[in-house]
C-alpha cells in the first residue's frame, strides 16, 4: 500500500501546478484539450479500443506502453491535440513535459486496398463513426500492417524530458490518450491518418438518384406556398427581420 499511496499528493500538487499553466496557455488563445477518462477503460469505443489494441500487440511497445497506462487514466496529458500526421502533447510529470508524435499517412496503395474491400459494406458516416460495422469490416479495418492502425515503423515520437531513451512514460501516456481521444471524435484518426472517411461509404464515387438529391416538386408545390418556403427565406437573408408565427 505503502508504494501506492506515496505518489499520491505530488499527483495532486503537480495537477494543481498543470492546471496553472494550462490556464495560462488558454489565455494566450491555445485551446487547450486534456484527456479526461471516467471509470477505469482507457477506452470505450470501437475507435478507442482498436487503437489501444493495435499498440498493445507490437512487441516493440509491450513492455513500455503500461507505463503510460496510469498516467492517462490520473489526468497527467493535460493538453492533445490532434492534426494531419501529427500528435502534440503536454504531459504532467515532475514537470511539464512536450511529446511530440508523428505518424505516417497511409500509402495510397493501402488505402484504395481498404476503401476497395470495404467497398458497399458502410452506409453512412454515422454508422462508420459510430463503429457500428459489420465484423468483417472491423477485422478489416483492424488487420495488422494493412489496416487503418499504424505499426510502430510508421510512428515517430520525441519527449522533452530527460529520462527520453525509448518510449518514456509520457509518450506512452499520449499514445493512449490518443485512444481516449477516438471515443469522442473518432474522424481524428482519418485526419491522422490523412485520409478522407468519405470514401470508405457505400455512397462513394456514386452519384445520387435525382429523386434523391432534390426534395420532390410535387410536395412543394402541394404546400402552402413557395413563397413561405423560399420566399421568406430569403428575405431574411437578405436582412434578419423576425418571423411571423402562423398560428
Ligand atoms: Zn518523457
Amino acid at each position: 500500500m505503502y508504494y501506492d499511496w506515496k505518489p499520491y499528493v505530488p499527483v495532486a500538487e503537480r495537477r494543481r501546478k498543470a492546471a496553472r499553466e494550462m490556464q495560462k496557455l488558454r489565455k494566450k488563445g491555445h485551446p487547450v484539450s486534456p484527456v479526461v477518462i471516467e471509470g477505469r477503460a482507457i477506452a470505450k469505443s470501437f475507435w478507442g479500443k482498436s487503437w489501444c489494441e493495435n499498440l498493445e500487440r507490437y512487441g516493440d511497445y509491450a513492455n513500455r506502453l503500461p507505463r503510460g497506462r496510469t498516467y492517462v487514466r490520473n489526468g497527467s496529458v493535460v493538453d492533445l491535440q490532434i492534426a494531419p500526421g501529427a500528435v502534440e502533447a503536454v504531459v504532467s510529470g515532475s514537470a511539464l513535459y512536450r511529446v511530440a508524435v508523428k505518424v505516417a499517412e497511409i500509402q495510397p496503395a493501402r488505402w484504395k486496398a481498404i476503401c476497395g474491400d470495404c467497398s458497399g459494406a458502410i452506409d453512412s458516416l454515422v454508422e462508420l463513426l459510430q463503429g457500428r460495422l459489420s465484423t468483417g469490416v472491423m477485422e478489416r479495418l483492424c488487420r495488422q500492417k494493412e489496416g487503418l492502425f499504424p505499426t510502430p515503423s510508421q510512428i515517430e515520437f520525441s519527449c522533452s524530458c530527460p529520462d527520453f531513451a525509448s518510449m518514456c512514460k509520457h509518450v506512452a501516456a499520449t499514445l493512449y490518450g490518443v485512444g481516449a481521444r477516438l471515443d469522442e471524435r473518432p474522424e481524428l484518426l482519418f485526419a491522422l491518418r490523412k485520409v478522407d472517411q468519405q470514401e470508405l461509404l457505400a455512397s462513394a464515387g456514386r452519384r445520387l438518384p435525382a429523386s434523391k438529391a432534390r426534395p420532390a416538386p410535387k410536395k412543394l408545390l402541394a404546400s402552402e406556398g413557395l413563397e413561405e418556403l423560399f420566399g421568406l427565406e430569403l428575405e431574411a437573408d437578405a436582412k434578419p427581420k423576425p418571423r411571423r408565427r402562423r398560428g
